[in-house]
Parts: structure tokens; C-alpha cells; sequence
């Protein structure tokens, strides 16, 4: 039966392999309360930009790849801009996805308000969470926003015991001091859900993005952290998970 619910979408990436297990289809959406001075994506800011799609034209394009991500232990991940936004959409994409047997990722900063929530959270399969910082102060410098409610959602999808990959971006000066990464290390080892760390380097290939919309980015000569800077903070970050996923 032919389904009306729509949302925007920035793009979508058809053969994904760093956004979950496998080769994942990725749909980035629209939108996003967040102000990460680093963002590569931009243009996904406006929640009035993109374009708008239906879940049954996402669902055709996904199944001609199904066997693909399939046979790779892969799936769906639906990522931003803030891909809670537009809970309804894809709620609804995750529930025909799950009737088609389909694993779901949600790329989530966890900024959302976790009413409203439980009908996406019952057919996401694993959360992606982005983690930027865990001092209220610098997250702010950071992102724009506070710590409060995301640490209600990471909170509530704990309890769900939904399976969570914790993905940390290493920021050189901002996100890499030995103090601040202790202090995730803490707040990531309290939640029992928590599978893994991944953590991303910083680089700074978004800035054409800005450069096109006339923006100014800040971090311009930021250059990215180096192999050992970021194994040295995933055995930080990952020092305190609890036993069952080490
Ligand atoms: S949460 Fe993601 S999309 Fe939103 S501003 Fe930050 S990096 Fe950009």
C-alpha cells in the first residue's frame, strides 16, 4: 500500500562503509539544532533545504541494494544533520525496513527530546551516538547547545538496552586534552549498552561546504590528529566500558 509520509533529506550514500557494521545504505537527513564549528555537513543545517522524499521512494531505491548490504551484515543507517527531527519519517522507514528483515542504525548527536521517541527506538536495531565533548562548557563552544538533554537521551536508550557505538571526533585543542578525554572515558563507562568506541579523526574536506554558503570556518588551520593521537584516545575513551564488550 502506497505510503504519504515524507520528509527532507540532504543526500543519500548507497554503498556506506564507516556508519555502522557492513555496507550500510545511508540517508542523510535535513536539519539539525546543532552548531558544531567543525560540521562537514553544512548544508544539512536548514531543516527547509534539501529535498523532500517519501518513505516508499527511499524503500524502492534501498531494496535494489539489498542483497549487497545483506550479504555484509549490513543494513540501514539514517544519519544528518539530526535525523530525530523527523521521527515520524523515520519511524516509518525503520518499521518497513524491519518488516523486510533489514538491520537499522540511527546517527544520532542524541540532542532530542526522548518523548515522543519510543515507536523509532523499538525498530532501531543499534545507535550510533555522536559524543563531541562531556564538559558542559566546551560541548557549548563546540556545538552551540548544552549537555542536559543529551544526557537524558543517552540515559533513556540505556535503559531501553538498545546497543549503542559511541563515535567521539578528535579535535585538536578541543576535544584531544588528556582531561577531556578522561572525563568521556568516565561518563561512556556508567551505560552498559555501550558496544564499542569508534573514534574519528578531525579534517577539515567540510570547509568547501561552508566556503559555498559564504560561511566562515573557524578551524581553517586545524590540521587532523595522527594515527597514534587517535589510538591513544580510543584506549581512553574505551578504558572504562564494562567487561561484557571488551
Ligand atoms: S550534529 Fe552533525 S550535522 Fe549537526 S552541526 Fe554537528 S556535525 Fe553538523
Amino acid at each position: 500500500m502506497e505510503n504519504k509520509i515524507t520528509g527532507r533529506i540532504n543526500s543519500l550514500e548507497t554503498f556506506g562503509t564507516v556508519d555502522g557494521p557492513g555496507i550500510r545504505f545511508i540517508v542523510f537527513m535535513q536539519g539539525c539544532p546543532l552548531r558544531c564549528i567543525y560540521c562537514h555537513n553544512r548544508d544539512s543545517w536548514d531543516i527547509n533545504g534539501g529535498r523532500e522524499v517519501s518513505v516508499d521512494e527511499i524503500m524502492t531505491d534501498l531494496l535494489k541494494y539489498k542483497e549487497y548490504f545483506m550479504r555484509s551484515g549490513g543494513g540501514i543507517t539514517v544519519s544528518g544533520g539530526e535525523p530525530t527531527l523527523q521521527a515520524e519519517f523515520v519511524t516509518e522507514l525503520f518499521k518497513r525496513c524491519k518488516a523486510s528483515g533489514i538491520h537499522t542504525a540511527l546517527d544520532t548527536s542524541g540532542f532530542a527530546e526522548v518523548s515522543g521517541l519510543d515507536e523509532l527506538l523499538s525498530y532501531t536495531d543499534l545507535i550510533l551516538l555522536d559524543v563531541k565533548q562531556t564538559d558542559e562548557m566546551k560541548h557549548r563552544e563546540i556545538t552551540g547547545v548544552g549537555l542536559e538533554k543529551i544526557h537524558r537521551f543517552t540515559e533513556y536508550i540505556s535503559k531501553k538496552n538498545i546497543p549503542v557505538w559511541i563515535r567521539y571526533v578528535l579535535v585538536p585543542g578541543y576535544t584531544d586534552g588528556m582531561e577531556d578525554l578522561d572525563k568521556a572515558a568516565s561518563f561512556i563507562g556508567k551505560f552498559k549498552n555501550i558496544e564499542k568506541v569508534e573514534v574519528l579523526p578531525y579534517h577539515g574536506m567540510g570547509q568547501c561546504k561552508w566556503d559555498s554558503l559564504g560561511k566562515e570556518y573557524q578551524l581553517k588551520d586545524l590540521t587532523s590528529p595522527d594515527d597514534q593521537e587517535v589510538k591513544r584516545a580510543k584506549i581512553i575513551l574505551s578504558s572504562h566500558l564494562q567487561p561484557t564488550h571488551l
